[in-house]
């Protein structure tokens, strides 16, 4: 069982849940009349956002960006590479990048000001977790699910080496899991 490998759980589903209710429900007020484009940064983001969409009363697009990220280890390796870019132009367009974590701030940092550079109507951060005690650089973040302390954490979209990311909650992992390796 999956579960075996969980320490604990940090966020239960529940509260995730309500937490992405209230984020759409911002979103929408904010953007009222607008069209958005949401912009899903792959992996992690992907359960976060297909939630989030549906919690936002607007015309929505959205798109994908995979950049480089953790691989097996728990520690950021510090540098940020694309592996694929936006399928859209998003010039003119009101883009939200909806990210799971952010942790360094380093590829929220780096991503902003990329998306910024293609003349978007204007480009805001949605992030789920944030553990604002690792900040290396400063990041704006508009709409903020949970503030989390300085400990590893998977589920809900977020992996270790590639695992756990179809658990519903937000869990820490055991660290026999990683100090095993
Ligand atoms: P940053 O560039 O802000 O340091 O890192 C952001 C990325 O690091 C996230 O998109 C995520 O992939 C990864 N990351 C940071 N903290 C965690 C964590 O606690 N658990 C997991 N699974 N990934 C994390």
């Amino acid at each position: 069982m999956i579960r075996d490998d969980i320490e604990r759980v940090l966020i239960p589903s529940i509260e995730i849940k309500a937490k992405t209710k209230e984020l759409g429900r911002r979103i929408s007020e904010d953007f009222k009349g607008k069209d958005i484009v949401l912009v899903g940064i792959l992996k992690g983001a992907v359960v976060f956002m297909a939630d989030l969409m549906r919690e936002i009363d607007a015309h929505v697009d959205i798109d994908f960006m995979e950049v480089s990220s953790y691989g097996s280890s728990t520690k950021s390796s510090g540098a940020v590479r694309i592996l694929k870019d936006l399928d859209l132009d998003i010039e003119g367009k009101n883009v939200i990048i909806v990210e799971d974590i952010v942790d360094s701030g380093l590829t929220l940092n780096y991503l902003t000001k990329l998306l910024s550079s293609r003349c978007p109507a204007c480009v805001k951060v949605c992030v789920l977790l944030d553990k604002p005690e690792r900040r290396d650089v400063k990041v704006k973040i508009d709409y903020e699910g949970f503030r989390i302390p300085n400990e590893f954490v998977v589920g809900y979209g977020l992996d270790y080496d590639g695992k756990y990311r179809n658990l519903p909650d937000i869990c820490i992992l055991s660290p026999r899991i990683y100090k095993d390796l």
